[in-house]
């Protein structure tokens, strides 16, 4: 018999995965894997189309289409008066998750360690130990899950090597303020460390509060790895189309990486997307769009026994079952699933020992019937 090598002992198959398949066989209401149920805009697929049909259907340039890497950057520059050089700081990648892989890739060696905030999303684990890091870990307690910087300062050694941060926050909802970002700077300050920034959510904030890019504050700039994700921004998550937005020399790291992981993303969307970033309006609507949808999620809980503070952004609402069950949560939204056919994400799984504090994780990016129907089937437990 051949002998595997023990590869990611720990991993199994993806908890969105296994939850979206369970939600799908018992025909259950879908708020477990994030992302929307409605389609995108009909204008983004006429462009595809329009493309594919010009011929836009052979690799694109290993670094992304200069017309989509030049509109990327006129519209960071436009929301966040930063500028990165569209030819060589702004890099077109097959989704986030990509653009993580090839971020910590580019920067960690073996022995190295990577701290991460955890609950943290499922992908960084596996990213830092496929490159022979060593994670550390913070926790973000509940209920608030604010970042603990001295706890963050007290894990940094020598071998710290980069500091993985994710805001809006994957499963809690919350969001980095100004004062994080200072003390983010405070801590890394003449120390050979990088940032590697998750913003898939940027644009999905809500109560007023602004997105606090690693890129708007110029120490943290210039040694940050900015991973976003046009699935989130678009209601396109199927089309796993990502960058990463990092100072010259980072970039070329970054590259260097990402040319042998997946050459090139996926051509006809590129020139679509490329178009359709210069009409702000598409993601300017997205805060109050979700925030609508999280309104309306929460008042079809409201009434239940569920406890929450609503989400400050991302598509995500945590909330706790302490007053209804003490079973395990993955067990619970297992049994959720297959009773009531609400599916949802136990949040122990964004823990590295499964830490269990009784929560459960519901997307609101579904359609208002799914959620009034969902809200109203939890009010009954
Ligand atoms: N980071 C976070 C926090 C996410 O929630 C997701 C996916 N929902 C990703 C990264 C991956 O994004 P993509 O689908 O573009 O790979
Ligand atoms: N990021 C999505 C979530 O948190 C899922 C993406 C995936 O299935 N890999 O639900």
């Amino acid at each position: 018999m051949l002998q595997l090598p023990p590869k990611l002992p720990y991993a199994g198959t993806t908890i969105f995965t296994v939850m979206s398949k369970l939600a799908a066989d018992e025909g259950a209401y879908n708020l477990s894997q994030g992302y929307p149920s409605f389609d995108c805009s009909p204008k983004l697929t006429e462009l595809v189309n329009r493309y594919m049909k010009k011929g836009c259907n052979q690799y694109a340039p290993m670094s992304g289409i200069p017309a989509l890497r030049e509109s990327l950057a006129e519209k960071t520059s436009r929301v966040y008066k930063v500028n990165y050089h569209p030819e060589d700081e702004v890099t077109i990648v097959s989704g986030a998750t990509e653009a993580i892989f090839c971020a910590v890739t580019a920067v960690v060696s073996p022995g190295d360690e990577v701290i991460l905030l955890e609950p943290a999303y499922d992908s960084y684990r596996p990213a830092v130990d496929m490159n022979g890091g060593k994670p550390v870990y913070v926790t973000l307690r509940a209920p608030d899950f604010k970042i603990d910087w001295k706890d963050v300062r007290d894990k940094i050694t020598d071998r710290t090597k980069a500091i993985m941060i994710n805001s809006p926050h994957n499963p809690v909802g919350t969001v980095l303020t100004r004062k994080d970002l200072e003390d983010l700077a405070n801590i890394v300050r003449g120390k050979d460390i990088f940032i590697i920034s998750d913003e898939v959510y940027e644009h999905i904030i809500f109560d007023g509060m602004d997105h606090q890019s690693m890129m708007t504050h110029p120490e943290l700039k210039e040694r940050s790895f900015v991973c976003g994700s046009f699935g989130k921004t678009y209601h396109m998550t199927g089309w796993k189309i990502g960058y990463c937005l990092a100072p010259k020399e980072l970039t070329a790291a970054f590259r260097r990486i990402h040319q042998f992981i997946t050459f090139s993303t996926v051509t006809p969307m590129q020139y679509a997307l490329a178009d359709f970033l210069k009409e702000p309006e598409h993601y300017e609507e997205l805060s109050e769009f979700y925030q609508r949808k999280r309104d309306r999620f929460i008042r079809a809980i409201e009434s239940s026994r569920f406890k929450f503070s609503p989400s400050s952004g991302s598509f995500f609402q945590i909330v706790s079952y302490r007053d209804i069950t003490d079973e395990y949560d993955y067990d619970l939204a297992v049994r959720l699933t297959k009773e009531i056919k609400v599916a949802s994400i136990p949040v122990s799984v964004f823990y590295k020992d499964k830490k269990d504090d009784k929560l459960l994780r519901f997307c609101f990016a579904k359609d208002d019937e799914m959620l009034d129907k969902a809200g109203e089937i939890l009010c009954r437990l």
